[in-house]
């Protein structure tokens, strides 16, 4: 094993034994072999984790907010589902709202929006520029009662966390009975995951629908549907993705042209690159 890397066992089942996925940025990827469940193994220790999140490397504020056209009507399709689901918007917490677009969007439908974030700079922007009620840190250490909400997000969040089937318990516990997470994350049973998603520092699980309905079933909750989720681009933002090594980056003075020309397109790949899963606390024990 590499210097300074360390070994952990799957996630979802336990199991230690498992078969090679795939290699990239010098990390392996492997799926468990009892649950096939797909994981970087072994990977850097929690605190490098925490401090790549702090450093500013991931989720940079001014991609967030380049996004936001994009970001809103994505996250319009989430949120009603939710409220589809509940009869009516209520109490909301986002896991990682990051610059908070969702949070503010569910403040325009009616919603008590709350949230939790690692990056300290994108939780000051959440409170001192969009006077959202965002505290600093992980679900860990999140300062709300059981049983308090009755929707939860997870967009595009549950890929980079180190034991993502303790936050499901977690999110299990914030929720009311009856409550609902929505989870949005890479569907690794599809190409288009396996060919632009694999991102070893940045993403350490990565889920098919398979895997996600047996992560949420064992953290008590029940699946409702599990399906195929693709999140609306804008030229702005797309300047920013890491996802085509450098391409975008490189493309960036033709899509600030195409935006002073047509405005900032918001468009949609139909690569069902991720997925939505959305479960509910069970109403009675
Ligand atoms: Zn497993």
């Amino acid at each position: 094993m590499a210097e300074g890397l360390t070994s952990v066992p799957c996630n979802l089942c336990g199991t230690t034994t498992s078969r090679p996925f795939t290699r990239r940025q010098g990390f392996t990827v492997v799926a468990c072999d009892a649950c096939g469940l797909v994981y970087v193994n072994p990977r850097v220790p929690l605190e490098r984790i925490t401090e790549h999140y702090n450093g500013n490397e991931s989720s940079r504020i001014q991609y967030y907010l380049d996004a936001e056209a994009a970001d809103r009507r994505s996250f319009a399709e989430v949120l009603a589902r939710a409220e589809a689901l509940l009869g009516a918007p209520g109490d909301l917490l986002d896991v990682g709202p990051n610059v908070g677009t969702c949070l503010e969007l569910a403040r325009e439908r009616g919603w008590r929006g709350r949230g939790i974030e690692l990056n300290a700079d994108a939780a000051r922007h959440c409170r001192d520029v969009r006077r959202l009620d965002v505290v600093t840190g992980t679900l860990e250490d999140a300062p709300f009662p059981a049983a308090s909400f009755d929707g939860i997000l997870m967009g595009d969040v549950i890929e980079h966390l180190p034991d993502p089937q303790d936050a499901l318990r977690r999110v299990a516990s914030l929720l009311r009975p009856g409550g609902v997470v929505l989870v949005s994350t890479p569907d690794i049973g599809r190409w288009a995951a396996r060919a632009l998603q694999v991102k070893p520092l940045e993403h350490l699980y990565y889920y098919s629908r398979e895997t996600m309905g047996r992560a949420l079933g064992q953290a008590g909750l029940e699946v409702v549907e599990i399906v195929p989720f693709d999140r609306h681009k804008n030229l702005t933002g797309m300047t920013h993705s890491t996802t085509c090594g450098t391409l975008f980056q490189r493309l960036a003075p033709l899509f600030r042209l195409a935006r002073r020309a047509f405005g900032d397109l918001v468009v949609r790949f139909p690569l069902r690159e991720n997925l939505l899963a959305v479960a509910r606390r069970p109403r009675a024990a």
